[in-house]
């Protein structure tokens, strides 16, 4: 039988059954101040909803009993690592310099510990910016792990061991995820991102296990700065789930810019010895490296929370399972952000942060809506994407659909001498002139798509697109000015000329 879901704003059953308390402490309770929690609790608290947080303490390199407010996008994700892709940035911009006219003849040397010193400054700041966001709000802010104990009640394990008990009309947990490390031999020896940004010394020699954003981003990271990258990743291209071409397009860039990729190669075995980490792979190569990155996927954090004491259900990949409304099958325990594994992303967490809060606190039933959600890998140069890809697009389109491609020298490139060409794609409803998908990989491809993106949301067709002029001279005006489709595909896949 399909599982039901109470309506959205329809009251607790526990309650109601005229026996439970019906005096809370709060009217909120939420499990995690991460970028989801943190939206969360302020937006209810804004709509008169008294509401606490509780969260692990602080540390950059997050464990069973570690945290800190601000999440992973924060501490240890978004946040310090497009920091790091800044400083390695540094690199390239340095080599396309001398044909601007710079002499860099002199003494240019990288100091890690300098970057990371200042990046761990900031994320301390930013943390004390959420802290005192939630104090403004007048959010109550636990230290410690929460649990559920019943569908109304979370303890607060505080450190030391005190634990604090507290009632909830409604509870949400928002604890995100954590790196799943791969099980191999000598696993204990490999970091994870979190310790990738926090590193002591420089890795000058970097293996990393991976194809996805975290892998990429980091090859470019590392690369950027001088090291020595090889990346493995299982498929023949990395980031899978991205259009096909773009994904051929950045693994050319990969290796342009140094990084050695080895596709469809796993790692099978880490030693420790003398000059730092041998690892095995499964043809037999063996590498002796400084570091070794596991960004193998995350998973969410659903452990220690007292989730199957209440009987929330997971789903096979471990996630809390939600509605549309992100309230799980205990009709008091709501869940967001990327412990739903829905599309984890910090911007996604907190429209469904939003739409919890007017739903449940502002009267407004509200629905997140992941359609069209841009995103962007900060491989270096970057790419962004919104909307379909061309094989989703064949798929799920009733028409025939234009593919629009261009790939040119970015006008930086012909004085600088980089060989790097920037590739832009439009996807489009060859019968309504829909524009169902875009993306690019170039410089500023985040930038730029992030306007693309309202266009797709407004749902522009392509006409609109072309009446559209351009700002020159910009890689961004190739959007508006691509005339020609390179292909017609059709429903079935077959590719016709135009
Ligand atoms: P991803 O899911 O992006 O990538 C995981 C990678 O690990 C894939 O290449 C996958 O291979 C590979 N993999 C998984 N299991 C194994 C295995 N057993 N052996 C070998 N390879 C394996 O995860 P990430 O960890 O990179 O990032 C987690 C999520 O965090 C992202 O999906 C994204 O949602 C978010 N994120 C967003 C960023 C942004 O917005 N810029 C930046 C960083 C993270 P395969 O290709 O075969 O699936």
């Amino acid at each position: 039988m399909p599982r039901t879901f109470p309506q959205p704003g329809e009251q607790a059953l526990h309650d109601d059954n005229g026996e439970g308390p019906v005096e809370y402490d709060y009217d909120l309770f939420v499990i995690g101040a991460g970028s989801g929690g943190v939206r969360a609790s302020r937006t209810a608290a804004g709509f008169g909803a008294k509401v606490a947080i509780c969260e692990l303490p602080y540390h950059p390199i997050s464990s069973e009993s570690a945290g800190g407010i601000g999440g992973t996008c924060v501490l240890r994700g978004c946040v310090p690592k497009k920091i790091l892709v800044y400083g390695s940035a540094f690199g390239g911009e340095f080599q396309d310099a001398r044909e601007f006219g710079w002499n860099i003849n002199g003494d240019i040397t990288f100091d890690w510990k300098r970057l990371i010193a200042n990046k761990t400054k900031e994320i301390i700041r930013l943390n004390g910016v959420y802290k005192r966001l939630l104090a403004g709000s007048k959010v109550d802010m636990y230290e410690g792990g929460g649990k559920i104990v019943d569908p109304h009640t979370v303890d607060v394990e505080q450190t030391g061991g005190e634990v604090k008990r507290f009632t909830a009309k409604k509870i949400l947990v928002a604890t995100g995820g954590r790196a799943v490390p791969l099980n191999i031999p000598g696993k204990e020896l490999a970091i994870t991102s979190d310790e990738g940004l926090s590193l002591e010394e420089f890795p000058k020699r970097v293996v990393i296990a991976g194809g996805g954003y975290i892998a990429v981003e980091f090859a470019g990271i590392y690369s950027g700065m001088g090291a020595k990258v090889d990346l493995f990743y299982r498929k023949p291209l990395p980031l899978t789930g991205f259009d096909e071409e773009m994904r051929e397009v950045v693994a050319r860039n990969l290796e342009n810019r140094g990084i050695k990729c080895h596709p469809e190669t796993n790692l099978t075995k880490l030693e420790k010895v003398a000059g730092g980490i041998k690892v095995t792979v499964d043809n037999g190569e063996e590498h002796e490296v400084d570091a070794v990155m596991f960004a193998t996927g995350r998973k969410p954090s659903t452990k220690n929370i007292g989730l199957e004491d209440v009987g929330v259900e997971l789903d096979k990949t471990g996630a809390i399972k939600v509605n549309e409304y992100s309230q799980t099958n205990v009709p008091s325990i709501w869940a967001i952000g990327d412990v739903t594994n829905r599309i984890n992303l910090t911007p996604v967490a907190l429209m469904e942060g939003t739409c919890f809060a007017k739903t449940e606190f502002g009267g407004k039933p509200m629905k997140p809506d992941y359609e069209n959600v841009a995103s962007a890998v900060f491989c270096q140069p970057p790419l962004s994407v919104v909307g379909l890809t061309e094989d989703k697009a064949v798929k799920q389109a009733k028409n025939d659909i234009l593919v629009f491609t261009s790939s040119f020298n970015p006008m930086k490139n012909t004085i600088s001498g980089r060989v790097e060409k920037t590739f832009m794609k439009l996807i489009v409803d060859a019968v309504t002139d829909k524009v169902l998908g875009a993306g690019m990989v170039g410089p500023d491809a985040a930038e730029i798509m992030q306007g693309v993106a309202i266009a797709l949301k407004c749902g522009a067709t392509k006409a609109q697109f072309d009446a559209t002029v351009g700002i020159h001279p910009t890689a961004a005006e190739e959007l508006v000015t691509m005339r020609t489709a390179t292909r017609r595909v059709t429903p079935k896949g077959e590719v016709l000329k135009v």
